[in-house]
């Protein structure tokens, strides 16, 4: 997988104050700290502002599998790579783990793959079938390249969706690139700090100071809402005893 960052908001922190600030009339240039509002505005639910910073991403490498997944976030713009038009003879293709840690399974797969590259090639070449019906046989597995254009205010919730580690590992390291990405050339160069990234979590990781989980098969990393929930009746129980 290849992930780069085509373009972002000239000023991601200082546009989302000047947009932020129509609120409470409040006087931007006397804030201490730039990006004030993106963290004021969060806590308090007044997310519409995350809307006003955006980027535009290339990501190359990545399965149709994942595009199936990545595609159901509609609050965002995305540009495909067409198997209509773009030949697929030579179709790259993903390999997940548990196939290429089992040498078996790995020869199965791999044959697999090389023998629909060749039936691909008889059906356009020597029955004159159009490219875009040829691909009907085309693996789940095949790589694709999207361009996504996407607001923070959609990038932080399904990154809420996409980081759970419930989620499948390839979009998982999809939004973990994201993440990456927006930390190394846009926190750090302008701001110092993980000031946008920060936000990029997993929803058990929406509420920095007290994480827990809301899923039903919970994957362990921070206690479920009801057993916490549980504690505080305990207590509660306690000293009213
Ligand atoms: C672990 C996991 C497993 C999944 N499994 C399946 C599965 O088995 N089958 C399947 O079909 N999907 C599955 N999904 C996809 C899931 O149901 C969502 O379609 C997907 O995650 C996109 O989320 P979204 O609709 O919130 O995103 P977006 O489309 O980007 O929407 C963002 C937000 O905008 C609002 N919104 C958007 N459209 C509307 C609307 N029409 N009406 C009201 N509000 C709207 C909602 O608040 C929504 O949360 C899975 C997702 C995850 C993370």
């Amino acid at each position: 997988m290849k992930v780069r960052l085509i373009d972002v908001s000239q000023h991601p922190l200082e546009t989302l104050d000047e947009f932020a600030s129509a609120s409470y009339n409040t006087d931007v240039s006397k804030f201490k700290k730039v990006g004030k509002l993106l963290d004021v505005c969060t806590a308090s639910g007044h997310t519409s502002v995350q809307e006003s910073i955006w980027f535009v991403f290339h990501i190359e490498d990545v399965s149709r599998s994942l595009l199936a997944q990545f595609t159901r976030h509609r609050m965002a713009g995305y540009c495909v790579q067409s198997q209509r038009y773009v030949d697929q003879s030579k179709f790259q293709y993903i390999t997940p783990k548990t196939i290429s840690d089992n040498p078996e399974a790995n020869h199965l797969y791999a044959l697999h793959m090389a023998n629909t590259r060749e039936e691909y090639k008889t059906l356009v070449n020597d029955y004159r079938v159009p490219k875009e019906d040829a691909r009907y046989l085309l693996p789940e597995a095949t790589t694709t390249c999207i361009n996504y254009s996407v607001d923070l205010r959609s990038l932080i919730e399904a990154s809420h969706q996409r980081l759970c580690n419930r989620a499948q590992w390839e979009i998982r390291e999809l939004f973990n690139s994201f993440k990456k990405i927006i930390y190394m050339t846009v926190d750090i160069p302008r701001y110092g700090e993980a000031r946008i990234s920060k936000y990029l979590v997993p929803k058990c990781e929406t509420n920095l100071d007290c994480p827990f989980c809301t899923e039903h098969n919970s994957c362990g990393k921070h206690p479920k809402l009801k057993e916490i929930y549980q504690v505080y009746l305990n207590h509660k129980n306690d000293k009213e005893a």
